[in-house]
C-alpha cells in the first residue's frame, strides 16, 4: 500500500474525548473515526488490525471444528418474542419497524436466529454435534458507550453456537472452546486470565470468561496468589468460617442515632467498628421485599442474591418504597420484628456478630446488643462480595483483586432457547428431545482495542507481528530525489514479490514528519531511504527496541525476513 494513495489521518494532539490510551492512539494514528456515540468508521489501517484479528479467530475455531456462517443483523421481532427476550433485553435492544409496520430489531446476539435455523433444518441426533460460528456486527444500545472500541453501540463479533443430544457433548465442545480461546488471546499477545464468570441474561450455568488484565478494565478479578484460581468478584463464593468472640451477650436496647444513616456515620457515632454493626438493605425480588443482611464491613452481592432467589430482577428497593414497606428510612431498618411478609436473609458472617448494632425500623434510632440467633431469625447463605484478604475459594492461598476487560466469553446454555423455541431432534429411540447449547462470544473490535491497549509507548502503537497492519514500513525520505524515490520503489516491489506486507511512504512530507507518523503507527519494521540511495545503503529499524542498523539493499531482503522470522 502506498501511503499517498491511502487514508491515514494522523494527528498530533490527543482527542478531547478520548479518556484511555487505546482510544487516544487509534484515533491519533488514523485507525478509526468516531461516526456517532459508539459508532466507527475502520480506515484502511483499523481494518487491517480488524481482519488479522479476525484471521487469528477463524484459524483457532475451524481448528477447534466450528464452521462458519452468516446470519442476518436484521431479525424479525417475533423471534425474539418467541424466546421471550423481546421483553426481558430491554433498551439496549434497537427495535425498529419496517413499512409495513412489522417489528424488527438489530442483533445484538443471535441465539434465537440460529435457534430457528436449527430447529428447521436439523431433526435426527445423527446430526448432532453442530457448531456454527460468524463474524459480524452486532448493535446494542449500551447505556454508556465509552474507551472508542472498547464499548461501542456497534461492533464486530465473533459468535459461534453448539447444538447437541448429550450434556457430555457440550462439555466436551466447550473445552474445546475454552482451548481455542486461550490460543486466540495468545496468538493476539494479550496477557489474559479465563475467569469463572456469571452467566447474566443468557441463563446458561458454566460459563468462563476471558479477560485481559488491563487497569482501565471495567470487571474485577478475584483470583488466587497462590493457584490457578480467578473469578469474576461478582461470582467468587466466600468460603471464610466466622467465629463468634467469647464476649458475654448484653441486652438487647435502641439508642438514638439523629443524623447517623450509614454504617460509617452510626459506627462513629456508637463509637463500634463497622465489623460489628448489621447492614439491612431492603430488596426488590421480581415483584416480592426481601430483606438482606451483611456485615457493616462487608458489601452485599446482588447477583448472589438474584442467583438465590432465582430471580429475574433485584434492585434495591427505593426509599419511598422502604418507607412504604418498612415504616421508616433506608439508613434505619433492620431485620428485628420485621412483617412477616418480608423474608429477611442475611450473610453467614452476620451469625458470628455478638452484641451488634442494627437498625431499627424508627427513623434515627438504632438498637444495640443485638445478637443475631436471639433477637431476630434469618436464613443465611453466603451474599457477600469476595474481599482482598479473604481465602481463595479453591482452598489455595488469598485472594487479591485485578482489573480486566472482557474480551470473550463461553457460556453452557443448555435448553434455555430450545425448549423456548421448540429446537428438538429424535433421539435414538424415535423420542424428540430439546438440543443442548453452547454459545461462545469474542468481541473482536474489542481485541483489537485491548492489544492496542497493551502495546503502546510515548510515541505511539508497537504492535505485535500477528496483528500489525503491515510487516514492514518503507520510508523515502525525499521523493523529490530520483535516487531515493526509485530505490524506495524497488524495494517496496521486492517486499511485495516476497509477499512481505509493507507499506510505503511515498508522500512529499517532511522526514520529521515521516518519522513522527510511522512511530505513531507502530509497524514493526521501519526501513529508511535516505542519503546514502546512492550507494545502495538503507537503514533497518525495530519499533519494539529501537535497535537499528544500516545495510545494502542487497541484504536488506534477508535482514527483514530473518528480523520477521523471530
Ligand atoms: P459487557 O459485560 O462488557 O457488556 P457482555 O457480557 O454484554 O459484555 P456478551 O453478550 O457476552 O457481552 O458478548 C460477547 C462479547 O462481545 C463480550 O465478551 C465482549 O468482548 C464483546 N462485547 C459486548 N458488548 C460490547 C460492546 N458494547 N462493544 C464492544 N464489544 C462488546
Ligand atoms: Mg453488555
Amino acid at each position: 500500500m502506498r501511503q499517498s494513495a491511502t487514508l491515514i489521518p494522523t494527528l498530533r494532539e490527543v482527542p478531547a474525548d478520548a479518556e484511555v490510551k487505546s482510544h487516544q492512539l487509534l484515533v491519533r494514528s488514523g485507525f478509526i473515526r468516531q461516526n456517532a456515540s459508539g459508532v466507527y468508521s475502520f480506515l484502511p489501517l483499523g481494518k487491517k488490525v480488524l481482519q488479522k484479528v479476525e484471521e487469528i479467530v477463524r484459524q483457532e475455531m475451524e481448528r477447534a471444528g466450528s464452521v462458519e456462517l452468516l446470519m442476518p443483523a436484521l431479525q424479525q421481532a417475533e423471534l425474539w418474542k418467541e424466546s421471550g427476550r423481546w421483553y426481558s433485553y430491554g433498551p439496549e435492544l434497537m427495535r425498529m419497524n419496517d413499512r409495513h409496520s412489522r417489528e424488527f430489531a438489530l442483533g445484538a446476539t443471535h441465539e434465537e436466529v440460529i435457534t430457528s435455523l436449527l430447529r428447521d433444518e436439523v431433526k435426527s441426533y445423527k446430526r448432532l454435534p453442530l457448531n456454527l460460528y460468524q463474524i459480524q456486527t452486532k448493535f446494542r444500545d449500551e447505556k454508556r458507550p465509552r474507551f472508542g472500541l472498547l464499548r461501542g453501540r456497534e461492533f464486530v463479533m465473533k459468535d459461534a453456537y453448539s447444538f447437541h443430544a448429550s450434556q457430555e457433548s457440550l462439555d466436551e465442545v466447550y473445552d474445546k472452546m475454552y482451548e481455542a480461546y486461550s490460543r486466540i488471546f495468545e496468538r493476539c499477545g494479550l496477557n489474559f486470565r479465563a475467569v469463572i464468570a456469571d452467566s447474566g441474561a443468557m441463563g446458561g450455568k458454566d460459563t468462563h470468561e476471558f479477560m485481559v488484565l488491563s487497569e482501565i478494565g471495567e470487571d474485577t478479578i478475584a483470583y488466587s496468589d497462590t493457584s490457578s484460581y480467578a473469578a469474576n468478584i461478582e461470582m467468587a463464593p466466600v468460603v471464610t468460617q466466622y467465629k463468634k468472640s467469647n464476649e458475654a451477650p448484653v441486652e438487647l436496647e435502641k439508642v438514638n442515632t439523629p443524623d447517623a444513616r450509614t454504617i460509617e456515620e452510626v459506627a462513629s457515632f456508637l463509637n463500634v467498628e463497622a465489623s460489628s454493626c448489621i447492614k439491612s438493605l431492603l430488596f426488590k425480588v421480581d415483584d416480592r421485599f426481601v430483606l438482606v443482611l451483611a456485615r457493616g464491613d462487608h458489601e452485599i452481592n446482588d447477583i448472589k442474591v438474584k442467583n438465590y432467589f432465582e430471580a429475574t430482577v433485584v434492585e434495591l428497593a427505593t426509599p419511598e418504597e422502604a418507607k412504604e414497606v418498612m415504616a421508616a428510612q433506608i439508613g434505619s431498618l433492620g431485620p428485628i420484628q420485621v412483617s412477616e411478609k418480608i423474608e429477611v436473609v442475611a450473610d453467614h458472617a452476620v451469625k458470628a456478630v455478638v452484641n451488634g448494632v442494627c437498625g431499627a425500623n424508627e427513623d434515627g434510632v438504632h438498637y444495640q446488643g443485638v445478637n443475631p440467633e436471639r433477637d431476630f431469625t434469618a436464613t443465611y447463605e453466603d451474599f457477600r462480595f469476595i474481599q482482598e484478604g479473604d481465602a481463595s475459594p479453591d482452598g489455595q492461598g488469598i485472594i487479591k483483586f485485578a482489573k480486566g476487560i472482557e474480551v470473550g466469553h463461553v457460556f453452557k446454555l443448555g435448553t434455555r432457547y430450545s425448549e423456548a423455541m421448540g429446537a428438538t431432534y429424535l433421539d435414538e429411540n424415535g423420542r424428540s428431545q430439546p438440543m443442548i447449547m453452547g454459545c461462545y462470544g469474542i468481541g473482536v473490535s474489542r481485541t483489537l482495542a485491548a492489544i492496542a491497549e497493551q502495546f503502546n509507548d510515548e510515541k505511539g502503537f508497537v504492535w505485535p507481528q500477528a496483528v500489525a497492519p503491515y510487516h514492514v514500513h518503507v520510508i523515502t525520505v525525499n521523493v523529490k530525489n530520483d535516487e531515493q524515490r526509485e530505490l524506495g520503489e524497488t524495494l517496496y516491489n521486492q517486499l511485495l514479490d516476497r509477499r512481505v506486507e509493507v507499506l510505503l511512504d511515498d508522500r512529499q512530507e517532511r522526514v520529521g514528519v515521516k518519522f513522527a507518523d510511522s512511530d505513531l503507527i507502530g509497524i514493526p519494521v521501519r526501513v529508511t531511504v535516505g542519503k546514502r540511495a546512492s550507494e545502495g545503503i538503507v537503514e533497518v529499524k525495530m519499533r519494539q527496541t529501537g535497535e537499528s542498523f544500516e545495510v545494502h539493499v542487497d541484504e536488506v531482503e534477508s535482514k527483514i525476513m530473518e528480523m520477521l522470522a523471530k
